[in-house]
């Protein structure tokens, strides 16, 4: 039978539910058990793929291709697994199937309601995501006392009522703040926090308290008290990345091993461990992020960075982390340098004073701040400088080389000019005549037959990685490309789709159709990026690397 850990939120958003949740993953797993991991979303969009990163961060993709919530990508990297898109469970996907089935007449007769319908909608899709498995976590997005949470919480007291209270767990992952003028750290909103859950007949098994810094024994006491559960299970979570950026998120299972969190939840959950867990593996990759042995400096060049006076680098969570992932490998520890295109639209020299040992130019959508974006690939390839391009970087990549290398003036990609002479990138065929945004791009994984120096990284000729796009290099030009040195490494199975192009005799310049960051974990790091982190400590070394 299926034990559940529901994680849920008090305070404010944004206090790492997300990775406290796959962190707690983490630990059942290394004990073990079959885990997997749930992300309830309660907005009315269907899907992700619709919002805007600087909103809710980076869109995430997984192999079936959903377009989801950004915390299944911290579980995949946790966990080492691959989650399907219907763990991502919205208040939209719900609604849309109960009034679907109501059009259709499922229901005569019946007045159709939140509940139970809604609710037992909700219910059906956490016991099907969770089917088969030891350990099905929950984490309910959102904040305790949020009105569009009042439905899954009370979905999850009905499963709870379902399969009994020893059968599921319930974690409150809260805030201690530390007002500046005062330097005390209060207990009041965890307070109102585990108040909130009470109106929803919810009590808290475990509270992670996060904070700046770790709980007292006088705060630990009046949570205990307040909450009427024993100190044991209430958790201190502190903030782990200072300024310095010293420490790591991977580094958060390990503390909460220290306070014994996985025996706990065993015990609570009245499971018997299924092995000990061994975290050697983990911890040597946790200390050479912490302390490695060189240093060097990357730049990702977006346009999805700044919020008011904030920059939102969770908009390329998945790519920073794989970058973190290969540096782990790689016993380097990399500066990312995050840069707006819109900037090397104005300035193309900016680059040239960064002193940075390899660019990346991420997946993005729509004209503004492409042609920095070109600017920093012609400096990259002119400059024998490594280079790494996902998705809308293969698409620039292929526009740069055409304009500059093969003499075709003003080429460019049908996203960004329809009216262009040169159209090399184009939107695919089939995508002709698809009005609908929803989930209508080419998703999810698919295989591409490689050669050349992606070959050699991937160690294999069939290659499989994730896809989020629209466009695709235009046919009509593969061949002038190609006569001009540009390397068709990838193609897809039937040989139509470019999937990676590289150039051959620069240190490294690959770039992908793909997104291969969503095939990124910590324990397995993505070979294109670990080729290419070890090109960029050979730029720095003088070394060769492959
Ligand atoms: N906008 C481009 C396309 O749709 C690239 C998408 C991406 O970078 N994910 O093809």
């Amino acid at each position: 039978m299926t034990k559940y850990i529901v994680v849920v939120g008090g305070v404010l958003s944004g206090v790492g539910k997300g990775v406290a949740s796959a962190s707690i993953g983490k630990i059942m797993k290394e004990n073990g058990f079959n885990v997997t991991c749930i992300k309830i979303d309660p907005y009315i969009n269907c899907d992700a793929g619709t919002l805007r990163p600087t909103e809710h961060g980076e869109v995430w993709v997984t192999n079936d291709g959903g377009e989801t919530d950004l915390d299944l990508g911290n579980y995949e990297r946790f966990l080492d697994i691959s989650i399907p898109k219907k763990n991502n469970i919205t208040t939209g996907q719900v609604f849309r199937e109960i009034i679907e089935k109501e059009r259709e007449g499922h229901f005569l007769g019946e007045t159709v309601q939140l509940i139970p319908h809604i609710t037992d909608e909700i219910k059906r899709r956490i016991k099907d995501s969770s089917e088969g498995f030891d350990v099905s976590i929950i984490e309910i997005g959102g904040t305790v006392g949020d009105y569009e949470n009042i439905p899954f919480l009370f979905a999850i007291k009905s499963l709870e009522k379902d399969i009994g209270r020893d059968n599921l767990v319930y974690v409150l992952v809260s805030y201690l703040p530390i007002p500046g003028h005062i330097d005390e750290m209060k207990t009041k909103p965890t307070q109102t926090a585990i108040k909130l859950l009470g109106e929803n007949s919810i009590e808290a098994d475990f509270i992670l308290c996060r904070g700046k810094s770790p709980l007292d024994n006088v705060r630990k006491k009046k949570i205990e008290t307040y909450a009427n559960i024993k100190s044991d299970y209430v958790i201190s979570a502190p903030d782990i990345i200072g300024k310095d950026k010293s420490n790591t998120i991977y580094s958060i299972p390990l503390n909460f091993e220290k306070e014994k969190l996985g025996d706990k939840l065993i015990d609570k959950l009245r499971l018997e461990k299924k092995k000990f867990a061994d975290w050697e593996k983990w911890e040597i990759l946790v200390n050479k992020i912490i302390n490695p042995s060189k240093k060097i400096k990357i730049g990702l060049i977006g346009k999805y960075l700044d919020i008011g006076k904030y920059q939102l680098k969770d908009s390329y969570i998945s790519v920073s982390e794989a970058i973190i992932h290969a540096a782990a490998h790689n016993d380097v520890k990399i500066e990312m340098v995050f840069l707006d295109s819109k900037k090397l639209e104005k300035d193309p020299n900016l680059l040239k004073d960064l002193d940075l040992n390899g660019i990346i130019i991420p997946g993005g959508f729509g004209s503004s701040g492409v042609e920095g974006k070109i600017n920093a690939i012609k400096f990259t390839r002119e400059n024998n400088i490594p280079f790494l391009g996902l998705c809308l970087g293969l698409q620039l990549s292929v526009v740069e080389f055409a304009r500059n290398v093969c003499n075709l003036k003003g080429a460019n990609s049908t996203e960004v000019n329809s009216n262009t002479k040169y159209p090399v990138i184009d939107i695919l065929p089939e995508q002709k005549n698809i009005h609908s945004k929803g989930g209508t791009m080419r998703l999810g994984q698919y295989k591409a037959i490689v050669k050349g120096k992606v070959k050699e990284l991937y160690g294999s000729e069939e290659v499989y990685e994730r896809h989020r796009h629209r466009y695709e290099v235009n046919p009509d030009y593969h061949g002038v490309l190609s006569e001009k040195g540009l390397l068709f490494s990838g193609m897809s199975e039937d040989n139509r789709l470019v999937e990676f192009i590289e150039i051959p005799n620069h240190k490294f310049f690959i770039a992908t159709q793909a997104h291969p960051e969503f095939k990124s974990s910590l324990m397995n790091p993505s070979p294109l990026f670990n080729g290419f982190v070890k090109a960029c400590i050979a730029t720095k070394t003088n070394m060769n690397y492959l």
